[in-house]
């Protein structure tokens, strides 16, 4: 069958949670056996979000290739199980880039260089290059930003002429947002009727409106909204706030958005889209048996955004052991020794999260101490395990100023170290250890038992490394690696086998996680400090 192609713009404002509807079709079309993608197009100029702080965009997603991309991409991955790579994130800067690369190569001797019909062209490229791998049957792509942005320009434009080119085999869904006025005891759909237009005076005709609203659409608002805007009926789907992301699919298809869009691609429809792995996550996740508090020890407590691969795996591993995670997210700038105990005695697990640079460093290190010492379930990533071994030099080996040395580099323990190939490095956009690598996993470990294999993958985004010339030192002494790369013999996980659970690791496990597929470590980690909470109690 030929690929088919759907579009997801945004109007009104931002923040409606175009991914989210995205990802729950997908999850319907791919319930109804339709092999699909998510691709994400950004119209914003840095390469990668690689460079880009917390503040700025939220977490950085990266996948088994090495991209690092929009946050985006971690919803599509945890509805679909579906990994997904480079070409399933695209930014205006990249799309600038291969132009100008080709320009610079004679590609177009002679031609001037245009946005249309170059960048379009690039632009299509990539939407269609995924198409063309004949590994989908549907590519959904989710256009950033809102109609009307001067940076989306280009991408809507792309999207008129691929409508054009591609007919039935396309569909354009356009959200937007019907607000509410109190005080005319109302719902407006002027913003809507007026972003369709903006959409009209670009050439797109939206085929079906998904109307993001905090109160129910009555059939009259849904007949304005058709008759202003060109669609029929049945394409005006009703979009209400969700108590979970995870429960968007089952409302989409209450409003037959599965059915409409698959209606308007000319695909057979047939029986009910099969969701029992996702139901029986939702049961759980719904009816949690007791809660459980866990730290997230980090710096960007009032963002929890930058966290978000980490609070999702929490709300799978939850329900993976029918238990609700109560995330306590705790400002590692604020912990001293004087409350670190304070803060932490009443939980039942201890997090300690990725990060970058020495703000709350010392905290995020008190904090593993204080969790080795009590015998609390213990879980660190990437800088966390550098914390941990940093904390481990310390307390245990009795090297007072041991470090990292992207912390301090004149510290004569650099127990965490920069690679020899990192050395020379001095751009900062895609130059860490980025992606899949594998990880050997020691016989015995309790990595293997959690795991239940001896090699796996996981992916990675850091520049230091555990210091092997310490290795010796600190397997005689109490932390053993556990986790190694065959080929670079880097450390990859290290564990405390005289501790209840103390296990960190290098690597990002959090991206890996799925609603139909939660990430072992989140799950064995959950179990402990579960376990942990009923011998407290
Ligand atoms: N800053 C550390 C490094 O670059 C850890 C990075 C991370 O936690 N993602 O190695």
């Amino acid at each position: 069958m030929n690929t088919r192609y759907i579009f997801v713009t945004g109007g009104v404002t931002s923040s409606l949670g175009k991914g989210i509807i995205a990802a729950s079709l997908a999850k319907l079309l791919q319930a109804r056996g339709l092999s699909v993608t998510i691709q994400k197009l950004d119209p914003y100029i840095n390469i990668d979000p690689d460079t880009l702080n917390p503040y700025e965009h939220g977490e950085c997603y990266v996948t088994d290739d090495g991209a690092v991309t929009d946050l985006d991409l971690g919803h599509y991955e945890r509805f679909l199980s579906v990994p997904t790579s480079q070409a399933n994130n695209v930014t205006t800067g990249r799309i600038y880039q291969n132009v100008i690369n080709k320009e610079r190569r004679g590609d177009y001797l002679g031609k001037t260089v245009q946005i249309i019909p170059h960048i379009t062209d690039e632009i299509k490229r990539n939407i269609v290059a995924l198409g063309n791998t004949k590994k989908f049957d549907v590519v959904i792509t989710e256009i950033g930003g809102t109609v009307g942005d001067i940076e989306s320009l280009p991408y809507v434009e792309a999207v008129r002429q691929l409508k054009w080119e591609l007919g039935r085999d396309c569909a354009c869904i356009h959200l937007t947002y019907v607000p509410y006025v109190a005080a005319a005891h109302e719902l407006k759909t002027k913003p809507t009727q007026h972003s369709v237009k903006h959409l009209l005076q670009n050439g797109v005709q939206p085929d079906i409106l998904v109307l993001r609203t905090e109160h129910k659409l009555d059939e009259g608002v849904k007949k304005k909204v058709a008759l202003f805007c060109n669609v029929s009926k049945d394409s005006v789907i009703e979009c209400m706030d969700a108590p979970t992301i995870y429960e968007v699919p089952l409302m989409m298809h209450e409003q037959q958005l599965d059915v409409v869009v698959m209606q308007h691609l000319g695909l057979p429809v047939d029986g009910e889209p099969v969701l029992d792995r996702w139901m029986s996550f939702l049961g759980k996740f719904k009816n949690p048996k007791k809660v459980v508090k866990i730290a997230l020890v980090g710096k960007y407590v009032e963002l929890p955004d930058a966290y978000k691969s980490i609070l999702e795996s929490f709300v799978h591993a939850g329900a993976a052991n029918e238990v609700k995670v109560d995330v306590h997210l705790i400002q590692s700038e604020h912990v001293t020794k004087e409350n670190v105990a304070e803060k932490l005695q009443d939980m039942k697990g201890i997090l300690v999260a990725p990060g970058f640079g020495d703000r709350g460093i010392e905290g995020k290190i008190l904090s593993v101490q204080y969790a080795r010492e009590n015998n609390i379930p213990f879980f660190g990533i990437c800088l966390g395990m550098q914390c941990a071994v940093i904390e481990f030099a310390r307390n245990v080996l009795g090297y007072e100023d041991a470090h990292s040395a992207e912390i301090n580099p004149r510290s004569t323990h650099k127990v965490v170290d920069i690679m020899e190939d990192q050395k020379n490095i001095t751009g900062m956009g895609h130059t860490m250890r980025l992606g899949a690598y594998p990880c050997e996993i020691k016989a015995g470990s309790l990595a293997e038992k959690i795991y239940g294999s001896n090699l796996i993958s996981e992916r990675h985004r850091h520049r230091y490394e555990f210091n092997n010339d310490f290795l010796a030192e600190y397997e005689q002494n109490g932390m053993v690696a556990s986790g190694v790369n065959p080929d670079t013999k880097l450390v990859e996980i290290v564990e405390i086998p005289s501790h209840r659970f103390f296990i960190a690791g290098q690597f990002h496990p959090e991206l890996k996680s799925t609603v139909v597929n939660p990430h072992k470590l989140f799950v064995a980690f959950v179990a402990a400090a579960s376990a942990y909470d009923d011998e407290t109690k």
